[in-house]
C-alpha cells in the first residue's frame, strides 16, 4: 500500500461524504486548494470517485462558509471575536448547569466527524459539561444494525472485506440504494461476481438502476423484511439446509430462534410480505446450498420501528448456514455517513465510552476513568438518545444544547415538532462549517472546519482506519479540535483538552483502546496511512479485515441466535393507503448543506420530488405538469413528482435531502435501538394544480422558521 504523497503541493485525503471514503489527492497553490487528482493507490477505492467526491474540494473556499463567530444580540446574529464567542458559549452552559444541574445541558453531534473529534465530543460532554446526554445523528442511520451486531456477534462492524463480494456465488442485497448511495466499488464488485456466474438477489420495494433483469428481484411490501427472513429460517430447517456443525460448534440459541419462526410458513410469508411462497422456498434453497454467500444490507431494512429485529432475523439466517467467518461469505451492514463506523465507536453515543466500551459496564468505566485521570464515579451514566434529548426540551429537562455538524431541521423526524423544540432552548451553540436551518435558533455560532482543513482519521465502511491529511489552513481561524479544546477549557476542564491537532488526540485514543472491545492500539499514527482494519492490538499486527474466523467477540466466543418478535403493525389503511419510503440522490449528501452549494451537484437535483408508480398516478388522477400534496398523520408537504415503474404501486419514494420528507415522518422509535421508522410512513396523495418552483418550496420552508 502506498501512503499519502507528500511534497509538490500534493497531499492525500478521503472524500468527506460517504463511508466508502474514496481516496483523493489535492494540490495547493499559495496555500489554497487548486486541483483534485485521483489517488490510484488509495485503500479500497483505488482512485474511484463519484461526482460528489470529485467536486467535494470546492466546498473548502466556498463563499458561503461561516468564517466569523456569531452571537445573537437583539434578535440578530452578530459577528464577534473567537475569545468572546467561546466564553459566551461556555457561560450559557455554566448558567444552566448552576441553576438546573448538569443534566440540563446536552450535545448532539454527527457521523461525519473524524474519530478524533468524536472522541473529544464525548469527553467534552462527560468531563466538561458533566452531562450524560450526548448522542449523534447515527441514531438516524446505523444504530439498529449496530445493536443487532452487538447482540449477535458481540461486535459492531461489517464481517467481510467488500473485495470478497466479487468471489461470492450468492449475493443478497437488502434495502440498499446502491446506485445513489454506494455508487463505486460495490456495484462494480457485484458485476464481477455476475460475470463469474453468481446469483444476485435484491430485496427491496424499489429496484435501483444497478439492478439487472437477470437478478432475482423481490419487491416486498415495505416494513416486512423480518417476516421474510423468519420464513427463510423456517424453510432452511424444513429443507434440511442448516449447517448443523457450525450451529453446534459456534453458536447458541438456535432452537429458541427457530421456535419464533415456526408460524412463518411460506403462505404466511406471502400474506404478510407479498413475496410468492415459492420464492421463499427457492431462496432458502439458494442460500442453504452454497458455501460462498454474502448478504449486504442498508437502511431500507434498518430504519424501521422493528429495524433491530429485521437485522437479527437476517443474521439468524446467515448463522444457520454458517456463512460467517469464511472467505466470500458474511453479512455486512453498509455504513452510510463519512465516519458512520468510527462515529459509533468513539464515545459520542449516549450509552458508550470510547473504543466501543459501554458506559454501563463497571469494568469499562474503571478503565476509561483511569486513563482520563478521574474517579469512575465522576463519569455520568447512560443518557438520552437523539429524539429523547429533543423531547426533553419540551419539559424543560434539557435547556442547553451544543450541536455539531448536525442539521436536525432536515434530518430529524417530525420537523414541526423539532422547530418547536429548538424554539424552547435557552442556549443553543452551533458548530458548523456552513450556515444551516438550525442557525435560525442559535444563540452562539462557532465556524467549523471542512475535511481538508484539519488532520484526522476516519474508519471506513469495512472497519479500516484511514488518514485524512490537512491540506490547507482553516478559513475561519482555529480548527475544530482547537475549538472543542478551548470550549472544554472554558468549562473548567483545561487539563483534559491539551490538543491542537489530530495526531495528538489519536495517540491518546489509540492507547486508551488497548485491551478494549475495539482495539486500535497497534495502529500508530504512521500506520494510519495504510488503511488498517481493527482489531489491531499491537504495532506489528496486520489488522483484521475478515472477522470471526475462529471466534465471535462474546466472552465465550459463540454467536447468539435471537428469537424474533412479531412485526410491528404499521400497515397502510383507508385514510393513508400508500407507504412512503425515502432515500438518497446521487448528487447530494444528507441535508445538502455542503452539496447544494456546488453548482455541478445542485444542478443535477435542485429540488425535492416524490417518485410514484405510473399506474398509481393515473389512478389518483395525478397528471404530468401537476404537483402532489402528500399527507401523513404527522404533516403535509407539496412537491413535484416523477414516474418510476421500478417501484411497488402501493409505495412512493421521497428524497430525504429536503425538509419536505421529514415533515411527514413520525418520531416513534424502535424500542431497542431508538431509531425512528424513516422507511415506512403511511401517506395519502392528491394532485395540486400546478408544478411548483424550487423558489416556492423555499418560501414554504421559510414560513416555518421562527420570527
Ligand atoms: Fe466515494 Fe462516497 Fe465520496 Fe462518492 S460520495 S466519492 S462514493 S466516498
Amino acid at each position: 500500500m502506498t501512503g499519502p504523497t507528500r511534497g509538490a503541493g500534493l497531499r492525500s485525503t478521503h472524500c468527506p461524504y460517504c463511508a466508502l471514503n474514496c481516496g483523493m489527492q489535492l494540490e495547493t497553490s499559495e496555500g489554497r486548494i487548486s486541483r483534485m487528482v485521483r489517488w490510484k493507490d488509495s485503500p479500497l477505492t483505488k482512485g474511484a470517485l463519484c461526482s460528489k467526491g470529485s467536486t467535494a474540494h470546492l466546498q473548502v473556499d466556498h463563499q458561503d462558509r461561516l468564517t466569523t463567530p456569531l452571537i445573537r444580540r437583539d434578535g440578530a446574529l452578530t459577528p464577534v471575536g473567537w475569545d468572546e464567542a467561546i466564553e459566551a458559549a461556555a457561560a450559557g452552559f455554566r448558567r444552566i448547569k448552576d441553576s438546573c444541574g448538569p443534566d440540563a445541558n446536552a450535545v448532539l453531534s454527527g457521523g461525519s466527524l473524524t474519530n478524533e473529534k468524536v472522541y473529544l465530543v464525548g469527553k467534552l460532554a462527560r468531563l466538561a459539561l458533566r452531562t450524560p446526554h450526548v448522542d449523534y445523528n447515527g441514531r438516524f442511520c446505523m444504530v439498529s444494525a449496530g445493536k443487532a451486531n452487538m447482540m449477535a456477534f458481540g461486535r459492531d462492524r461489517a464481517t467481510t472485506p467488500l473485495s470478497e463480494l466479487a468471489d461470492a456465488e450468492v449475493i443478497i442485497v437488502v434495502g440498499a440504494n446502491l446506485s445513489d448511495a454506494y455508487p463505486v466499488v460495490i456495484p462494480q464488485a457485484i458485476d464481477r461476481a455476475r460475470r463469474k456466474g453468481a446469483t444476485v438477489v435484491v430485496i427491496d420495494p424499489r429496484m435501483g438502476r444497478w439492478v439487472k433483469s437477470a437478478d432475482m428481484q423481490i419487491r416486498l411490501r415495505p416494513g416486512t423484511d423480518g417476516a421474510l427472513f423468519q420464513g427463510l429460517l423456517r424453510q432452511l430447517v424444513k429443507g434440511d439446509l442448516v449447517n448443523k456443525d457450525f450451529v453446534a460448534r459456534r453458536t447458541t440459541g438456535f432452537d429458541v430462534a427457530v421456535a419464533s419462526a415456526e408460524r412463518w410458513t411460506p403462505d404466511e410469508v406471502e400474506a404478510a410480505t407479498d413475496v410468492a411462497s415459492q420464492t421463499v422456498v427457492d431462496l432458502a434453497e439458494l442460500i442453504g446450498s452454497t458455501s460462498r454467500c454474502m448478504l449486504i444490507h442498508a437502511r431500507g431494512a434498518e430504519q424501521q420501528l422493528d429495524g433491530t429485529n429485521n437485522v437479527l432475523a437476517m443474521i439468524n439466517v446467515m448463522l444457520a448456514c454458517g456463512h460467517i467467518g469464511r472467505p466470500a461469505s458474511g453479512i455486512n451492514m453498509l455504513t452510510g455517513q463519512r465516519n458512520g463506523q468510527g462515529g459509533r465507536e468513539w464515545g459520542q453515543r449516549c450509552d458508550q465510552l470510547p473504543a466501543g466500551r459501554s458506559i454501563a459496564n463497571p469494568e469499562h468505566r474503571n478503565s476509561v476513568a483511569a486513563q482520563w485521570g478521574i474517579e469512575p464515579d465522576h463519569l455520568p451514566g447512560v443518557g438520552k438518545t437523539y429524539v429523547e434529548i429533543l423531547q426533553a426540551v419540551e419539559t424543560g429537562a434539557v435547556q442547553g444544547l451544543l450541536s455539531l455538524s448536525n442539521n436536525m431541521l432536515v434530518s430529524a423526524p417530525n420537523l414541526s415538532r423539532v422547530r418547536s423544540q429548538l424554539s424552547g432552548l435557552q442556549h443553543l451553540v452551533v458548530i458548523d462549517p456552513f450556515p444551516s436551518e438550525v442557525l435560525d435558533y442559535a444563540h452562539v455560532v462557532l465556524p467549523g472546519t471542512t475535511f481538508a482543513e484539519e488532520e484526522g482519521t476516519v474508519t471506513t465502511i469495512e472497519g479500516r482506519v484511514v488518514r485524512c491529511e490537512q491540506i490547507t489552513e482553516p478559513v475561519s481561524g482555529p480548527n475544530e479540535i482547537e475549538v472543542l479544546c478551548r470550549l472544554g477549557a472554558s468549562l473548567g476542564a483545561n487539563e483534559s483538552f491539551p490538543f491542537d491537532r489530530g495526531r495528538q488526540v489519536w495517540e491518546e485514543m489509540r492507547l486508551l483502546s488497548a485491551g478494549g472491545p475495539n482495539d486500535y492500539s497497534g495502529i500508530t499514527w504512521d500506520r494510519t496511512a495504510d488503511g488498517l482494519a481493527w482489531p489491531c492490538p499491537s504495532p506489528d499486527h496486520p489488522g483484521t479485515p475478515r472477522l470471526y474466523e475462529q471466534r465471535f467477540a462474546h466472552d465465550d466466543g459463540l454467536a447468539r441466535f435471537h428469537p424474533i418478535q412479531p412485526p410491528i403493525d404499521r400497515q397502510i389503511c383507508d385514510e393513508f393507503p400508500l407507504a412512503m419510503t425515502n432515500g438518497r440522490h446521487l448528487a447530494h449528501y444528507l441535508s445538502r448543506n455542503q452539496t447544494k452549494r456546488i453548482a455541478a451537484q445542485d444542478s443535477k437535483a435542485p429540488e425535492p420530488y416524490v417518485e410514484i408508480h405510473p399506474e398509481t398516478a393515473e389512478k389518483l388522477g395525478i397528471g404530468q405538469g401537476q404537483a402532489v400534496s402528500i399527507t401523513s398523520a404527522t404533516g403535509r408537504s407539496t412537491v413535484n413528482w416523477r414516474a418510476n415503474d421500478r417501484l411497488r404501486p402501493d409505495t412512493v419514494f421521497m428524497l430525504y435531502h429536503w425538509p419536505e420528507c421529514n415533515e411527514l415522518v413520525a418520531d416513534d422509535l424502535d424500542p431497542v435501538s431508538k431509531m425512528p421508522g424513516f422507511k415506512h410512513t403511511p401517506v395519502r396523495l392528491g394532485p395540486v394544480l400546478d408544478l411548483i418552483s424550487s423558489g416556492q418550496m423555499a418560501e414554504q420552508s421559510k414560513e416555518k422558521a421562527p420570527l
